[in-house]
Order: C-alpha cells, then structure tokens, then sequence
C-alpha cells in the first residue's frame, strides 16, 4: 500500500504540474455572450503531484479538502460524493469517452494557493491541470487549444454547470506578460503585450464568502437568451455581442423591458470596452486603460447589477488609496477585483485598502502583488 500524504509523493512523484489562477482584465459576463474577453494568467499556483500506478485505479487527495477519493478508470460516472474531485474524475471521464487511451492508474496529489471560490477561477485551473497531465502522462498530444475545449464539457457536460469558456482557454493558452484577446465565438485568439512599464495590476479580495452565485449567474444567462431571441426578430444576430453601441436606442424600445435592456445595455458597451482597452494596451495608454476599468465596474455595478456592497467597496477602497482603475473581475457577488496602480504608489496602498475597505464592512480584505505568467506545465 503506498503511503498517500504529501510529503511521500512530493518525495517520489513521477511529475509535478502546475496551473496558474486568473483574471480578467476585461470582458465581465461576455464569454456566454459570444464576444471578445481579454484574461490574463496570473503567480497564485495550483500544483499537481503525480505518481504512476500499476492498476486501473485513480487515488486524489488534496491539501485542506478533506476527503480521498478512489476511482477504478473504468467507473467514472458522475457522483456527487466525489464532492470537489469531480472536476479530476470529470477530466478523465471526457477524455475517456472521446476514446483518448488511458492504460493506468494515478495517484494525484494537489496542493494550491489559488483561493477556490473567490473568482480567480481555481476551478479551471484544476480541470485544466488534469486535462494536461493526462494528456502528457499518457502522451496523448492533446493541444492547448483542445484541452480549453474538453474542459468546458467537463464543467458543462460532467459537472452540469453553465459556464462560458474563457477561464478554461486562459489557463490553458496564457502566455507571461501577456493577456488573452479571446473571441469567445469562434474560439479564436491572439496575445496582448502587457509591459506596462510603471504600472502594475494588483488583486484584492472581498474575503466574503460567495453566495447566491450560481443561481444569479444562471438568472443573468437566461436573461441574456430571452433578450437575444426578441432581437432576433429584428436583427440577424448570433449573439448580444454582435450588436453596436449605437442600436442601443432601437434595442430599448424593441425590448421594452427595463431589466433586460440593462443588461443588454452592459454587453453591448463592454464588448465595446473590450476593443478600446486592447488599442490601448498596444498604445501604452495607461489613463484609457484605467477609465474603461472604471466604466466597466459602473456598468457591472449599475447595469448588469453583479457587484454588491463587499466589490462596490473595495473598488472604492482601491481608488481612494492610489490606484487610477478598478474593477471587479469574474462573476461577482463577492471575490475579487482588479486594481491598476503606479509602482511608486504600492507601497502603503495595502494598508490604505485594507483600512477604508475593513472600517466599512467589517471584513479583512487580501491584496495580491501579481505578475502575469504563463499558462498550464510540467515543471518536473
Ligand atoms: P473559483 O473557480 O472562482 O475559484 P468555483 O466555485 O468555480 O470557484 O470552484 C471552486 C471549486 O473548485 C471548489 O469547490 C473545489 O471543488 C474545486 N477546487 C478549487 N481548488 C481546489 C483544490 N485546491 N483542491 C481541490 N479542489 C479544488
Ligand atoms: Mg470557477
């Protein structure tokens, strides 16, 4: 019997992985609206220990979760009392039933400092590092590209969660000093440089537990899809984000409906958003770049109404203590933000935030000092 604890298999893995967290610089709730996104990968890391067996059973265990989970490779049926592990059993499942050939068994060990469930996305970086490593393990020469594509029917398919596709290609696609300009329709991409020379983008958690998230994520979906399908009558569009600015107008009276035009009124202007921040990123025009942080976190805030007081305030907190820009990054209803901040300004900036944001909401924020890195690898 081995000894399954991290010190044994960190000891004697046979490989050693690791997927970074995200965030999104811009694009909020535009991935399942068919449009552009621009993530980018970011040194918060999920690692995966791997050792080889000579059976057909899959053994996982991961630091602070407290169950292990046993699988035979040949029974990998959707269970919930896998609990967190199926997103790994999940991953083999997908490749298995796409007739990938996988003739051993694993023992997988993860260790992370990716806070899960605070909207930097370990959830992806746990599918995407599974998808990886089998496919390099069992050499299986599944591409990038692929992996970002199986992921999502791991988490829509195996996990039934609704969820667009941006966190699984960033983990999978992300490039060191780069973010991802992703056309979240055609599944097409190119890189951004993202030298910003004094500036700098920064983290800073809520640390208010997320609630409500799924089901409000699920009621903005569906809000989005009946707001599509009455514009269909009108236009011949695929999706929301194929839409102009300027139809706004025409859009409001067509939908006659306060909320849905708010949200439609979101997408449109973020999709717009998006395409602006990525000129300015290649123009160095860091004052654009930090007004469209802004605009966005006003339309998450106002419009596609996602933020809520922990976000609002923190925003807030950011701006008030430096940073010309913030935003909320990921879904919302709690997690994270982004703030872009000159380099001469970080210093005391944390213990600025941490004071606005704590006298006003009674919570103890984390501010993380971030630097944009590559995407999933083996690094033993
Ligand atoms: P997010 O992706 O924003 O971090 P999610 O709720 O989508 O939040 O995903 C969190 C889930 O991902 C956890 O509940 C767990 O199932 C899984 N997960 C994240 N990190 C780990 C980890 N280190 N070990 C095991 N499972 C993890
Ligand atoms: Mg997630």
């Amino acid at each position: 019997m081995i000894n399954f604890n991290l010190e044994y298999l960190k000891e004697n893995s046979d490989y050693i992985y690791q997927a970074p967290a995200r965030i999104n610089l811009i694009g909020e709730h535009i991935d399942y609206n068919g449009g552009l996104v621009l993530p980018a990968c970011v040194n918060l890391y999920l690692k995966a220990y791997v050792k080889k067996r000579e059976d057909n059973k899959i053994r996982l265990q991961s630091q602070g979760f407290k169950n292990v989970v046993e699988v035979d490779l040949n029974h990998l049926q959707y269970n919930p009392r896998y609990k967190w592990a199926v997103y790994v059993i999940g991953s083999f499942y997908i490749l298995k039933y796409n007739k990938f050939d996988i003739p051993y068994g694993l023992d997988i060990y993860f260790e992370s400092d990716i806070p899960p469930g605070s909207g930097l996305s370990s959830s992806a970086a746990i599918i995407d590092v599974t998808l990886f490593l089998i496919s390099d393990v069992y050499n299986l020469n599944i591409s990038r590209l692929d992996i970002t594509k199986y992921a999502k029917k791991v988490e829509n398919d195996y996990c039934c969660l609704k969820s667009g596709i941006m966190d699984q290609a960033i983990i999978a696609l992300g490039k060191k000093n780069n973010a991802l300009l992703l056309d979240c329709n055609k599944i097409e991409y190119s890189y951004k440089n993202m030298i910003l020379d004094d500036y700098s983008f920064l983290i800073l958690k809520t640390n208010k537990p997320r609630k409500l998230t799924e089901s409000k994520y699920n009621e903005r979906v569906d809000e989005c899809g009946k707001a599509l399908n009455i514009i269909k009558n009108k236009y011949n569009v695929n999706n929301l984000c194929e839409l102009n600015p300027d139809l706004l107008d025409d859009i409001k009276s067509l939908l006659n409906d306060e909320i849905l035009f708010k949200r439609v009124k979101h997408v449109i202007t973020e999709q717009d958003r998006v395409k602006r921040f990525s000129i300015a990123l290649e123009n160095g025009d860091i004052n654009t770049l930090a007004k469209l942080l802004n605009e966005s976190h006003e339309s998450l805030k106002n419009d596609y109404e996602v933020t809520g007081i922990h976000l609002d305030t923190i925003v807030e907190a950011a701006i008030n203590s430096g940073a010309i820009g913030a935003r909320m990054t990921g879904a919302g209803f709690g997690g994270c933000a982004i703030a872009l901040i000159k380099k001469d300004k970080i210093l005391g900036f944390k213990e600025k935030v941490i004071s606005y944001y704590e006298q006003r909401v009674n919570i103890i924020p984390d501010v993380y000092i971030i630097d944009i890195v590559d995407g999933v690898n083996r690094i033993k």
